[in-house]
């Protein structure tokens, strides 16, 4: 296969997969961070200065760097780099069981669990393993599961302008797990389809079942 590196026509991508997002407050600084979590410690009922919890502020705020990252990162640019040569290949790319986790927009938990992506190539394919850094860029950040599978899905349509693209998506939802109603071990399943997906019913069924098959 031969690499290229097509120039995007980025006016023509939605704002979510042209650009990272650009909220419109500062960002704060690390001390205010760190001074909220110890607003936190110290409502959840303990004294943020025992001896425990003294570094605690340092490391939620660097696991925040890391759960968070995608904020930083631009999906447009994580797809950028296509192959132009598919040969006689005609049939949907499958990837499966791409594990991920992202926190739900409400209750700032964690919801995690497996993507399944399917793309009927046109010209452009993709590595496979972009796909899976694709679902971190917009996992990494607060969610909801019905936002992040269309994001995904809407992303790999406009960049690769594949025949179709399929997206389904099972994770628990801590929220429902831990807090709540409390029910550990239930799936939320969430699908979005696009293209000849959406059109042909036949399509579908052959993408579940490829992602069900063992
Ligand atoms: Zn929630």
């Amino acid at each position: 296969m031969d690499a290229v590196v097509k120039p995007l026509r980025k006016a023509q991508l939605s704002e979510h997969v042209r650009k990272a997002p650009q909220p419109p407050i500062a960002r704060p600084s690390r001390e205010e961070a760190e001074a909220a979590v110890r607003t936190l410690i110290a409502f959840a009922g303990d004294y943020p200065d025992r001896e425990g919890l003294i570094e605690t502020p340092k490391r939620v705020v660097d696991a925040y760097e890391e759960l968070y990252r995608g904020y930083n990162e631009c999906p447009a640019e994580v797809l950028d780099r296509t192959f132009s040569e598919i040969g006689k290949y005609d049939d949907f790319v499958l990837v499966r069981d791409i594990g991920f986790n992202s926190h739900c927009e409400h209750h700032m938990m964690p919801f995690m669990g497996k993507a399944h992506i399917a793309y009927k190539p046109v010209e452009r394919v993709v590595g496979l393993s972009k796909l899976a850094r694709l679902v971190d860029v917009y996992g990494r950040r607060l969610q909801t599961q019905e936002h992040l599978t269309s994001q995904i899905a809407t992303a790999i349509d406009e960049i690769l302008n594949p025949q179709g693209v399929a997206v389904m998506l099972e994770a628990e939802h801590m929220c429902m797990s831990l807090r709540g109603v409390e029910k550990l071990g239930s799936k939320t399943i969430t699908t979005q389809f696009i293209g000849s997906f959406r059109d042909n019913p036949d399509e579908q069924v052959r993408f579940m079942s490829m992602v069900r098959g063992g």
